[in-house]
């Protein structure tokens, strides 16, 4: 079977393109999904917490002076230590989103083990934000085989975790015809890369101007809306929540919103304007082992 390419989506009256500014609030799951014992090293831990504590108030602020809404992916157990800071980000009108319970890379993960951690991120969420989570994104965008179908059967509208398109597409699940949004993502539109050292943890030690990230965030979004794709931005509050940062972040949204033929939106408003479009679902196909 040959795979074929997503095709591009008509966006709404006047707009070429989409964008969303996202936000993965992993603060200290992200480091003890590596290893719990890292929760002894307090001043890891505090770099984390550097997220939530500061980090996510400016943003909130930043993206309110731009009258942005965007959606943050949240872990479950970074909302049981911060609910406050989850609340906040509700009441500012922005999405929250599934993100693991511990920032649980799924690589390896049976279906019965992904499934209770969905389970359990889903229930803190919905019972602190009073809404259930119909967004998820693998945390290192790392999905499995069979993680479209756990999500297609607990009810979530669409996913942001592959990278095969420029545009949003329905993705086949199964074998039910059913379909999940998909919502692509690259490593490129990602601060982690440009921004994140933790010795012996993560990150080469080189740390990034802010310029420079910025210069490939606004060659990709240009990019992206010259060919009418959606533009997804991945900044983690830790990293990009800090002044210089976020002060070179807002000029990317200052400059986005300005593009009146962008339409920036957070991603659920997103995947429910591509699931009213009726595409047919297309299907994504894991090699085949017998051909290798
Ligand atoms: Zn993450």
């Amino acid at each position: 079977m040959s795979a074929t390419p997503a095709v591009p989506v008509a966006w709404p009256a006047g707009k070429r393109a989409a964008a969303c500014f996202t936000f993965d609030l992993d603060a200290e799951s992200a480091v003890l999904n590596i290893d719990v014992a890292h929760a002894d090293r307090m001043s890891v831990m505090s770099h984390q917490a550097y997220g939530p504590l500061v980090g996510v108030p400016r943003l909130l602020a930043l993206l309110a002076r731009h009258d942005v809404r965007s959606t943050f992916f949240v872990p479950g157990y970074t909302a049981v230590r911060y609910p406050d800071v989850v609340r906040a980000i509700v009441d500012g009108g922005h999405e929250v989103a599934h993100h693991g319970y511990l920032h649980e890379v799924l690589t390896g993960m049976t279906a019965e083990q992904e499934g209770l951690v969905l389970d359990r991120g889903t229930e803190v969420l919905a019972a602190l934000t009073g809404q259930v989570p119909v967004g998820f994104r693998a945390p290192m965008w790392e999905l499995n085989w069979h993680s479209p179908e756990l999500l297609a059967e607990r009810g979530f509208l669409y996913d942001t975790s592959l990278m095969d398109a420029d545009h949003p597409y329905e993705l086949r699940v199964g074998a039910t015809g059913s379909s999940l949004v998909e919502i692509p993502v690259q490593w490129a539109l990602d601060d982690w890369e440009q921004y994140c050292y933790l010795p012996e943890i993560s990150g080469s030690g080189l740390i990034e101007s802010p310029r420079k990230a910025a210069e490939i965030w606004r060659l990709e979004f240009e990019g992206l809306r010259a060919v009418g794709g959606c533009f997804v931005l991945t900044n983690h509050p830790f990293l990009s929540g800090r002044p210089s940062r976020a002060a070179a972040l807002e000029e990317l949204v200052e400059h986005v919103v300005s593009c009146s033929d962008v339409w920036v939106a957070p991603l659920r408003d997103i995947a429910l304007y591509i699931r009213g479009l009726g595409l047919s679902p297309r299907s994504v196909e894991r090699p085949d082992p017998a051909d290798f």
